[in-house]
């Protein structure tokens, strides 16, 4: 099917469906899918969203798996949501898996005793998140890192914080934390638990591998190819590109950052590049150009004909690609999650 007709199916198709479903889009997600989306947002304000929209049936989640998953924990009972591309995952989200989360705990706890609280980034399987709210601990996105790295060390000494070594350690030395009180956990060959005592945080061996492709250099020949330029760059880079960087933070962030620049000036963006496209786009009166272009793989997997065939289901009152989670894992996950939506 053409686009065009694709385009006109889902038209069509939310029409007859009314208000029965609302469509979330995360911002990575191409534009001939955003623009369909009720919502569009990062993971934490689609989040919050997914907890919101209780006048909805239907979820339909434009995104990643672990997205999908944490709006089925969040949203209500009745409601059933559906991701289009179920395929489509988070390869960052695989890096830790629940039993690592545990052998790195017990190991942690070992040293420290009960002095430690586990942070899991929202990019990590439902399994994971239930392991770290089990344990007393939270889940965070990159929006509010800090604030739940600061309400962890309101409760505890120490911090474990998976799966994002770049995301971890950009958080923790923003918060004044040296490099050598940050220590890492490697899942696949395990350190000796003793030689990480002296750390305040522990940061797993995990990584995006489209913002650790992002280099120092890149910087570097951005800033002599556009001497003017701000450059503005998400925090799942390593830190060496961050510290360079006149800026970084979440995409709400870097939105934002490019929206309040002034006219005619050049803004170099970090991060996804349907993100950085649609910058582009939205400001012509500024040079909005890519640190490197790199697109995500799995968040452009989902595209019109995905979303057709769920909406599709819909109208036919048969769901397709139906995203639950077990109910232990809920609760626990859920409460992980809570704590992340109470974080300034
Ligand atoms: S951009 Fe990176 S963190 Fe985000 S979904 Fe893709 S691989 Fe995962």
């Amino acid at each position: 099917m053409a686009d065009e007709e694709l385009a006109e199916g889902i038209r069509r198709a939310r029409e007859r469906l009314g208000r029965e479903p609302v469509i979330l889009g995360h911002h990575y997600q191409a534009d001939s899918v955003i623009q369909f989306a009720d919502y569009t947002g990062d993971s934490l304000e689609l989040s919050r969203r997914a907890a919101e929209v209780r006048d909805a049936r239907y979820i339909v989640f434009c995104g990643v798996n672990f997205m999908a998953e944490t709006a089925a924990m969040l949203c209500d009972e009745s409601q059933v949501v559906c991701q289009p591309a179920v395929e489509a995952f988070c390869p960052m989200a695989h890096l830790a898996s629940p039993e690592d989360i545990v052998t790195a705990w017990d190991a942690l706890t070992g040293v420290w005793g009960d002095d430690l609280v586990p942070i899991t980034y929202q990019n990590s399987v439902a399994a994971a998140k239930a392991e770290v709210g089990r344990r007393g601990g939270a889940v965070c996105t990159s929006s509010n890192a800090e604030a739940l790295f600061r309400w962890a060390f309101g409760q505890k000494g120490h911090i474990l914080f998976t799966p994002d070594e770049h995301l971890g350690t950009n958080t923790a030395l923003a918060m004044g934390i040296p490099q050598d009180e940050i220590g890492l956990w490697d899942p696949v060959h395990p350190p000796n638990p003793q030689t990480l005592a002296h750390c305040r945080v522990v940061v797993w061996k995990g990584y995006c591998y489209v913002h650790t492709t992002f280099k120092p250099e890149d910087v570097d020949a951005m800033r002599a190819k556009y001497p003017d330029a701000r450059v503005v760059v998400h925090p799942e880079c390593p830190h060496d590109v961050v510290a360079k960087a006149d800026a970084y933070g979440s995409t709400t962030r870097i939105i934002k950052y490019v929206r309040e620049a002034p006219s005619g000036s050049t803004v170099v963006v970090g991060t996804e590049w349907h993100l950085v496209n649609r910058l582009q786009q939205q400001h012509p009166d500024k040079t909005v150009v890519p640190l490197r272009r790199v697109g995500c793989r799995t968040m452009g997997m989902t595209r019109m004909n995905h979303l057709l065939y769920v909406l599709d289901g819909l109208l036919e009152g048969t769901p397709r690609n139906v995203v639950t989670v077990d109910k232990d894992t809920t609760y626990w996950a859920g409460i992980a999650l809570e704590r992340m939506l109470a974080a300034n």
